[in-house]
């Protein structure tokens, strides 16, 4: 029998971070502007520990190198996604992130950035910004460098329980207030557009302007391509939220009992709300782990909601 393999996450403070990993999840997080719980990370940013077990302390990232196994035996040469819970008190940045061929060959070998986001929580009325109103480059570039920050960014009205990819290329922002669990690929490559004009410490972040206008897609694809309601789904069912080049994202609301077999290469899962068993051991809101490959019967017992993804 294959282990469960439980994860430790890494918290990392940021200036719009907040308390809600604390009030909401019960982590014991380092403190008051904790922006970010990276919950399922072999990034060198960020590499998670095993919580218990016979891998007990070892890394992700030493993990998937010592234990391919775990993962059915894979091709690449790093855990390629990133899981991680996002607690926005303030607004981020407006950012867009590279596909793999552009950060590859400007980022050092990095991989690009494909990324989704589940609504965890958020205000009534909440938006969030995702894609831009340029119709051609030169338009972009115009709108770019004289600050026609209005008329650039497109803000789409989101509510608790939406799921939204953001494919690299897409000019987007979380807005404060929103707490997001966040199932990525596993890299940090980040092009700031437009940071409200903030000052840090007296002076504003670096923008990356030239970058940005390289990467951004012209025209942006409709909004309504891209959100999509999944607070209540099907009961007792693995429903497919994406399945994009990267990676395949499930939701599961467990209500009584649910069994089924574990055939993907791994199975990254994260309790989103509720506790039970699982195969008879307890999980809770804010627990996160890995199902290897070949771990076989999944039986999911109890009242929650989690989140699942593997890679493509
Ligand atoms: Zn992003």
């Amino acid at each position: 029998m294959k282990p469960i393999i439980f994860l430790n996450p890494v918290f990392k403070q940021m200036l719009w971070g907040g308390n809600q990993l604390r009030s909401k999840f019960g982590y014991g997080i380092p403190g008051d502007n904790t922006g970010e719980c990276w919950a399922v990370s072999a990034h060198p940013n960020g590499d998670c520990t095993v919580k218990d077990g016979i891998y007990e302390g070892m890394t992700l990232s030493r993990l998937w190198e010592e234990h391919p196994e775990l993962f059915g035996n894979p091709k690449t040469d790093r855990f390629p996604l990133l899981v991680k819970i996002i607690d926005a008190k303030d607004d981020l940045s407006i950012q867009v992130h590279p596909d793999d061929a552009y950060a590859g060959v400007h980022e050092n070998g990095s991989l690009g950035k494909t990324e989704c986001w589940y609504i965890l929580d958020c205000p009534e009325g909440a938006s969030l910004v995702a894609g831009h109103n340029a119709k051609t480059r030169e338009e972009l570039a115009d709108m770019i460098h004289n600050g026609r920050w209005e008329e650039l960014i497109r803000e789409v009205p989101v509510k608790k329980g939406d799921f939204i990819q953001i494919n690299p290329g897409t000019v987007h922002a979380i807005k404060g207030g929103m707490l997001i669990l966040e199932t990525q690929q596993s890299s940090d490559i980040t092009y700031r557009v437009y940071d409200y004009d903030r000052l840090t410490d007296g002076k504003p972040r670096q923008l990356h302007v030239e970058q940005s206008i390289n990467v951004i897609t012209v025209p942006a694809a409709l909004a309504g391509d891209s959100v999509k309601a999944a607070e209540h789904l099907p009961g007792n069912t693995m429903n497919e939220l994406i399945s994009c080049d990267y990676y395949k994202v499930w939701k599961l609301e467990i209500s009584g009992g649910f069994s089924f077999e574990q055939e993907e290469p791994f199975l990254i899962t994260s309790v989103i709300e509720g506790e039970g068993t699982l195969n008879g051991r307890p999980v809770k809101k804010g627990d996160h782990f890995i199902l290897p490959w070949g771990f076989g019967k999944v039986e999911l017992e109890g009242q929650m909601q989690l989140i699942a993804s593997t890679a493509n």
